[in-house]
């Protein structure tokens, strides 16, 4: 865990050296450790003054992740804290100058525990960032940081680290004063033990600032005018975009606030005990849970089918040089793989490709990125018609029209040059896979790879498992995911695959309520304050409500007599097929899109869906548009189209943006418990139809107290 020694001038040397991991944590065994060695270290009579170190690339990665999620005991996480606290101030008050050598990335619980030391000195080193994550993931920093920080930088300064998660570079943080110095890559040791043996001969007692007499916040503090100000600001920053819904960046407000008000010995007792309340929140749990866990098993392709040798890409195929493909084209080349963009004509091709050099150039402009990086990436992308070009690559994508016959004509084309263990793959939106296939002379190779707009930038893929696509194919496309670096969840084939398929029930859950004569005002907004990114009226309309009107037609052209119609369906008709207004691409939708103005409802929907007067509270429709989403997510576990929970949560919060508090579809009725989210499913399902019927899985998961997730 931590190697201590002392040298002949009496400076005791921890290092950091967490067993078999390839960065240090913070948890209750490394931290017991520490405080073990800096208590015999300030004890020993021998021991002059401390230097902190790392055996590691970087310094400390920060707190075990892991072992917060799992805590239930609030009493015992609260008394721990404490003690952390109490271990602080002992280094910090104990007597004996201690210096931090900061070789590298200090995160979290790991620049709290340099936060503690007199002295800080890091190394310049490009690749480190210095912060606090904590608040991304619904925590906040508990050992100390909402205290230190502030009185150490200023109200201001610490306000992005804190409340954000900002990460900064060494030269900044120099700047901003939470390091001292830097110094040469190697020399961090060195120059701590330096200031060390001057602190020693200076004869003077080690204080930190906020332990010095006539200590100043910088800034000045919460009841300056200045402080104020800021406070207040923030806060109402922090409502408009949270709608309350994250008890995180409002805690460390209150930190702040409190905190900052009194002395630092009672700020941290008030700190202690928001953190306390934030571990145990459901929010932290499951922000942990899909934002880290989740996300890193997709990322290390924990689902992969074994056995299948990983898959290197060095040149790759891309149909139709649309929004799509220019997109897919851009994160290829991105990921130093070569590209070949073709389309119906040169003409058409070069325009894929000036698309990425002007997102390129935005980015240049911007400072972002170099002309020269610019040039070797639109280098690899190489425009044509041309199918023989398409010779070697080991994996080829289509984004040509949304129509069957055009794809079974490129995939023919296609697979008459490339090799016989090359994939194939499409990003249709709606098509079915198997189908799809049917075109393909070699069906096992053949894939869904299913990419989000705008496609250069959004993290997710969407790989969908045909019924004769091969184990070696899924794992050879996982690989290529990985490659562009974008984060991949595999479903089996169905209609609208798993993430159209729930995020359509939100937008038609919006246009139901619209039918209800609920004011359209309303249902956007309670669409924001339930957490998700954009009103279900507005996305309607940003996706197309022609798009959900084509779609309604061929389900039900598909479906015949099973087909159930939809309230979404009579709206979608009666916007697009009676009034013309075919969504934002139109200029006109549910809302107006004034040429010199932001975007307003508009006003001739009242006379086209009167309001009811027994309108419903912003709490009921919240719940309807959430749990909607939940209800149409358990039925594609049932029917098998999800592998797995955790991938239809990371996939809804990738996907299109599903609020991260409630950990995803999944996460939020792991959250409100299986009994109760079937009991108001029943309730639901009772006044607004079989939507929102329990399925099946969930029943039986009720009856039986079983859970998604691990209590
Ligand atoms: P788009 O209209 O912007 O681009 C399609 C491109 O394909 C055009 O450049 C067109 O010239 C080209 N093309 C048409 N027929 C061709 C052929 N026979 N050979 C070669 N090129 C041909 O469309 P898009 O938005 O990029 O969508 C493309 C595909 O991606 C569709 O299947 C769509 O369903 C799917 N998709 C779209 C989105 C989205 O948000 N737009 C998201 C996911 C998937």
């Amino acid at each position: 865990m931590l190697n201590y020694s002392v040298d002949a001038e009496g400076i005791a040397t921890v290092e950091f050296d967490y067993p078999g991991k390839s960065q240090n944590i913070l948890n209750a065994g490394s931290m017991g450790a520490y405080a073990e060695a800096m208590q015999k270290a300030l004890a020993d009579p021998a021991v002059k003054g401390i230097v902190l170190a790392s055996a590691k690339k970087d310094f400390i990665a920060g707190g075990d992740l892991g072992e917060m999620a799992g805590c239930t005991d609030a009493a015992a996480f609260h008394a721990s804290i404490s003690n952390w606290h109490k271990l602080m101030r002992g280094i910090e008050l104990g007597g004996k100058p201690v210096a931090a050598a900061l070789n590298g990335t200090t995160l979290g619980g790991g620049m709290e525990v340099a936060l503690s030391c007199h002295y800080r000195v890091a190394a310049d080193n490009p690749k480190a960032r210095f912060g606090f994550p904590e608040v991304t993931l619904g925590l906040l920093p508990g050992a100390g940081g909402t205290q230190r920080v502030p009185r150490l930088v200023g109200m201001q300064a610490a306000a992005p680290l804190l409340m954000e998660g900002k990460r900064i570079k060494v030269a900044e943080a120099q700047k901003i004063g939470l390091i001292h110095a830097v110094v040469k890559v190697g020399a961090e040791r060195t120059a701590a033990r330096q200031w060390v043996l001057e602190a020693i001969a200076s004869g003077a007692k080690p204080l930190q600032p906020w332990d010095a007499k006539g200590f100043k916040i910088p800034g000045g503090g919460p009841a300056t005018p200045g402080g104020m100000q800021m406070l207040m600001a923030a806060n109402a920053m922090l409502r408009e975009k949270t709608y309350d819904n994250y008890p995180a960046p409002k805690h460390i407000l209150s930190c702040v606030y409190e905190g900052l008000s009194t002395n630092i010995d009672t700020g941290l007792a008030i700190e202690a005990r928001y953190f306390t309340n934030l571990v145990m929140s459901p929010v932290s749990k499951n922000m942990i849970r899909s934002l880290f866990f989740g996300m890193q098993e997709a990322n290390k392709l924990a689902s992969r089918p074994a056995g299948v040798p990983p898959q290197k890409y060095t040149k790759v195929g891309m149909l139709g040089a649309g929004m799509m493909g220019a997109g897919i084209a851009m994160s290829t080349a991105t990921a130093g793989i070569d590209i070949v963009l073709l389309d119906t004509t040169q003409e058409a091709a070069d325009k894929g490709k000036a698309y990425a050099a002007k997102q390129w150039g935005k980015q240049v402009a911007k400072g972002r990125m170099t002309q020269e990086a610019a040039d070797a990436l639109l280098a690899r992308i190489h425009p044509t018609a041309d199918y023989a070009d398409l010779k070697g690559c080991e994996l080829v994508i289509e984004a040509v029209f949304e129509k069957r016959e055009i794809k079974a004509d490129v995939t023919k084309k296609a697979e008459a040059v490339i090799a016989a263990e090359a994939i194939f793959a499409s990003n249709t939106s709606t098509l079915p896979i198997t189908g799809l296939a049917e075109a393909s002379a070699r069906p096992a190779n053949f894939i869904g790879l299913h990419f989000f707009s705008p496609a250069e930038k959004m993290p997710l893929v969407e790989i969908i498992v045909g019924k004769a696509t091969s184990d070696a194919t899924l794992a050879r496309s996982m690989d290529y995911v990985r490659a562009i670096g974008k984060t991949p969840i595999v479903v089996n084939d169905s209609r609208g695959f798993y993430t159209s398929r729930v995020f359509g029930t939100y937008v038609s859950e919006g246009m139901a309520l619209l039918e209800e004569g609920v004011p359209p005002a309303l249902i956007d907004k309670a669409g924001l304050m339930a957490g998700m990114p954009v009103g279900p009226l507005a996305l309607a309309d940003e996706v197309s409500i022609e798009l959900v009107h084509k779609i309604g037609q061929q389900t039900r052209a598909d479906l015949g007599a099973a087909y159930v119609e939809r309230a979404a369906d009579r709206v979608a008709a009666k916007m697009v097929a009676e009034l013309g207004r075919l969504g934002r691409k139109s200029g006109a939708g549910f809302y107006d899109y004034p040429a010199d103005g932001p975007k307003r409802l508009w006003p001739g929907l009242a006379g086209h869906f009167p309001a009811v007067a027994d309108v419903p509270s912003v709490e009921q429709i919240i719940e309807r548009l959430i749990l909607v989403q939940s209800v149409e997510t358990a039925r594609c576990l049932e029917e098998k189209v999800l592998r797995a929970p955790i991938d239809a949560d990371v996939g809804a919060i990738l996907g299109w943006g599903y609020p991260p508090f409630r950990g995803g579809p999944i996460g939020w009725l792991h959250t409100l418990g299986m009994p109760a989210a079937v009991a108001t499913l029943d309730r639901l399902a009772e006044r607004h139809g079989s939507r929102f019927a329990a399925p099946r899985i969930l029943r039986e998961m009720a009856a039986k107290e079983e859970r998604f997730y691990p209590a």
